[in-house]
This record gives structure tokens, C-alpha cells and sequence, in this order.
């Protein structure tokens, strides 16, 4: 028989650098990337179904109604939510499930009991923060200013993580993650059944 993955949740606020860490932890074939669904617009490039499901605002309340989602919330304006199925199926296929979801979406998970390894990516300050969502150029001053205080709220919120991991450095950060979800050794010869 398989062993059960673990779903492993990581978030952390936005400029923490959270989505470079998971892009490193799914190039181990043990982890899966829990796609999410949206109501937000497709981006250039991104496919439906890989980078996420994208929905619409009506479909996405009907399945909020009937359970399917482990968690939702609404960031930014939209919503976005992790589906109950794939990740149990995935689980029970003897996958590590990686969410990468936002604070809180992954509070609701903690609230709900739902077993998992909860990570928490921290900016090494906010000094930092600051310099990498300017550096970014993709926002307006304004809105850098209101990621700031969201991500002041959420950094508060680390103390109800498992564990919170600070990301001064790629490769130390990614090397941490790595041992609190049990991937130390090779990445080949593991999984299960896919
Ligand atoms: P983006 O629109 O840039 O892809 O993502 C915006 C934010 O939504 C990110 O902080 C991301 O972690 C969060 N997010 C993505 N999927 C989910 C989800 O399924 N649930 C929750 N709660 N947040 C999500």
C-alpha cells in the first residue's frame, strides 16, 4: 500500500518570495502543485487547469455552497479557492500536496483541524519587503503602500504556523522547507503510484 502524502501549506505575505520557494520544492517529483481556482482573469501565458481553474464568479459561489473547497478567500478583490478532491486524491496516490495559498486561506485550514504541515515565508524585514515589491515595478505606489499593511497583518499571524521559515536565502530557505516536509535525500525513487 501507498503511505499518504502530507499536504504541506505555504504562504507568507506577498514579496516574501513564497512562489519562487514552491517553484523549487515542486521540482521534486514527491510534490504535487495544488491547483487552485479563481475568479480573478487568465494572465498572459497562464493555462487553465495548470496555473489554476479559472472560474466564474457564479460557478465559484455554487461550488463554495456544496463543499467542494477546503478553503476560500478573497484576495484582492477576488476570490480564490483550494478544491477538496484533487488534493485528497492526490494524498491518498502517496503525493506530498504543496498549497500555495494565502494567510488566510491557510488559517481557515488550521481553524478546520484539516491535518497538514503549515509554513510560514517570511521577508527578512520589511525594509526588504519594500525594496523587493518596488523592485518589482509591476504596481503603483499606492498599492505597494497597501501590500505593506497587508503584509505587516499577515506577518502577525506567522506565530500560528508550524513553522516559520525566513527567507534571507534561496538556497538555505529552500534547503529548510525541504527538511520540514521530509524530501531530504535524492528526489528520485519515491512517490508512489502518479
Ligand atoms: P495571484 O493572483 O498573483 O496568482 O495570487 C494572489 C494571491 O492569492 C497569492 O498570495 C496566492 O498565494 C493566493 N492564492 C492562490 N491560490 C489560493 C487559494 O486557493 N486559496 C487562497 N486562500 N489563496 C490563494
Amino acid at each position: 500500500m501507498t503511505s499518504p502524502g502530507k499536504m504541506v501549506v505555504i504562504s507568507g505575505p506577498s514579496g516574501a518570495g513564497k512562489s519562487t520557494v514552491c517553484k523549487r520544492i515542486l521540482e521534486d517529483p514527491r510534490v504535487q502543485f495544488s491547483v487552485s481556482a479563481t475568479t480573478r482573469a487568465k494572465r498572459p501565458g497562464e493555462v487553465d487547469g495548470r496555473d489554476y481553474y479559472f472560474l466564474d464568479k457564479e460557478t465559484f459561489r455554487k461550488k463554495v455552497a456544496a463543499g467542494e473547497f477546503l478553503e476560500s478567500a478573497s484576495v484582492h478583490g477576488n476570490m480564490y479557492g483550494t478544491l477538496r478532491k484533487p488534493v485528497e486524491d492526490a494524498m491518498a496516490a502517496g503525493k506530498h500536496v504543496l498549497l500555495e495559498i494565502d494567510v488566510q486561506g491557510a488559517l481557515q485550514l488550521k481553524d478546520q483541524d484539516v491535518p497538514g504541515l503549515h509554513i510560514f515565508i517570511a521577508p527578512p524585514s520589511f525594509e526588504e519587503l519594500r525594496r523587493r515589491l518596488v523592485g518589482r515595478a509591476t504596481d503603483a505606489p499606492e498599492v505597494i503602500e497597501r501590500r505593506l499593511a497587508k503584509a505587516e497583518d499577515e506577518y502577525r499571524e506567522r506565530v500560528k504556523y508550524d513553522h516559520v521559515v525566513v527567507n534571507d536565502d534561496l538556497e538555505r530557505c529552500v534547503a529548510e522547507v525541504r527538511r520540514l516536509i521530509g524530501l531530504d535525500g535524492p528526489p528520485t525513487g519515491a512517490g508512489g503510484a502518479a
